[in-house]
């Protein structure tokens, strides 16, 4: 657990701590459900110019429904899978729709944060990243997402097993980091797997992590 916290610390010495950046995060957090689904598979760039032709054109939800899940695929085609991606979008949109009378979940945050996990974990094609980025950076919940970079960097530094899975990994940052560092340690992480410990030669001799690091590649 101490190591936890030593790497939280170190990297907040050295990353910017965006824990009370305003971008991260939506008024309505159905955009932030939108935009993760979009990001499936794809980089924040291509994520990004998807969701923002999507909205320039339709900044309404019902709107999108209304136009049709072909018209849908061509607007995100630059977060590919744009035929899957659609589809998805628009089943998530009805049932928002049809148990809120709206389309938007921002009631969900009435609801204890177990019973908003299930509810946007049932959704189609929403799994445990999805749910726990849109608690984190839209409810701003206590929650500690898991892509690829954080269970990199969890793994080889030997703060998380290598049998672990990311919904296991982000369990166990839950459990132990308090809820006021989760955003910014969430954060902190990503940056250090982009900039230093790359998936392929990690920069060891410039991490701030080497001295406590097991190296585990
Ligand atoms: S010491 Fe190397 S393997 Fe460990 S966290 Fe730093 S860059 Fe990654």
């Amino acid at each position: 657990m101490q190591k936890i916290f030593y790497l939280l610390d170190e990297l907040e010495k050295i990353y910017h701590n965006e824990a009370e950046s305003p971008e991260l995060g939506h008024d309505e957090p159905l955009d932030g459900l939108i935009l993760t689904v979009l990001s499936q598979n794809t980089n924040d760039k291509n994520r990004d110019s998807a969701f923002t032709r999507l909205k320039a054109v339709y900044p309404d939800w019902e709107q999108v429904i209304e136009a049709g899940a072909r018209e849908l695929e061509n607007l995100i085609r630059p977060a590919g899978l744009a035929n899957t991606k659609s589809k998805r979008i628009i089943d998530i949109l009805n049932i928002i729709n049809h148990d809120f009378h709206e389309y938007s979940i921002k009631k969900l945050a009435d609801y204890e944060p177990d019973y908003m996990r299930k509810y946007l974990r049932a959704l189609p094609g929403v799994g445990a990243k999805t749910v726990a980025c849109v608690m984190l950076f839209d409810f701003k919940l206590p929650a500690f997402p898991v892509d690829t970079h954080v269970e990199r960097v969890a793994k080889r530094f030997g703060i998380a097993d290598k049998k672990l899975s990311p919904e296991e990994i982000s369990r166990m940052f839950e459990s132990i980091v308090p809820p006021s560092r989760c955003l910014g340690g969430h954060v902190n992480i990503i940056a250090h797997g982009r900039k230093i410990c790359h998936s392929r030669n990690p920069e060891c001799k410039k991490c701030v992590l080497n001295e406590k690091c097991d190296k585990i590649l």
